[in-house]
């Protein structure tokens, strides 16, 4: 169900969206330990009711856990995880440590060379232009000032030791790829 709801959503939130997340917060839970398979749940579901996307609702994604068999009280768990792992809407006092853990790798989706590609396609979705040399860098003005609005902010919020020291370094990847852009913006031939 969820693999068909999300395939052909074009802003990088897609089900390869999903997967990632889900493959990453299973491997920061390796080394922090938590519930895996509530952990896989929240990964699948946490985009449900994104106002950007409207594909998955949250009574959608309930009647899917109760097909698959699972007990109230963890559906409840899943479903109040799922809900808050956003950004802008999330209620980070409202997650337990699995929520915390899937919201360390969803940001980190957000960084490196996927994060690029996704602040790219989410800009352009949101008629954002690549960049607008005329507006201050703290404004969210184009994917480029997304980066400094929002996107290396990241690091500094992350929930575990582990997402901190990936998110820093996916951060390193993404300052070189400016450098190498402004370069590029102001005509550098090289
Ligand atoms: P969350 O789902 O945690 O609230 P977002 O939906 O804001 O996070 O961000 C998910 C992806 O969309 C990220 O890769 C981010 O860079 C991109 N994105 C979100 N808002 C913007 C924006 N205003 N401009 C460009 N990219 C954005």
């Amino acid at each position: 169900m969820i693999e068909e709801l999300f395939l052909n959503e074009a802003t990088g939130h897609d089900i390869y969206h999903l997967f990632r997340v889900k493959k990453l917060a299973l491997q920061i839970a390796d080394k922090e330990g938590g519930d895996k398979q509530l952990i896989s749940l929240i990964a699948l579901l946490h985009e449900m009711d994104d106002y950007k996307l409207n594909i998955l609702t949250e009574e959608k994604a309930r009647e899917w856990l109760e097909e698959q068999g699972y007990e109230k009280d963890f559906i409840e768990k899943v479903i109040r995880n799922a809900k808050n792992i956003s950004y802008s809407k999330g209620k980070w006092e409202l997650l337990d440590w699995e929520g915390k853990i899937v919201q360390d790798a969803d940001r980190l989706d957000a960084l490196g060379a996927i994060g690029i590609a996704r602040v790219f396609a989410t800009s352009s979705k949101l008629g954002k232009p690549i960049y607008d040399p005329k507006k201050p860098l703290d404004i969210d003005a184009s994917a480029i000032h997304h980066f400094y609005v929002k996107l290396f902010k990241l690091p500094s919020l992350m929930n575990t030791k582990t997402g901190k020291e990936l998110a820093k370094k996916r951060v390193r990847y993404m300052k070189a790829f400016l450098k190498r852009f402004f370069k590029e913006w102001n005509g550098d031939i090289e």
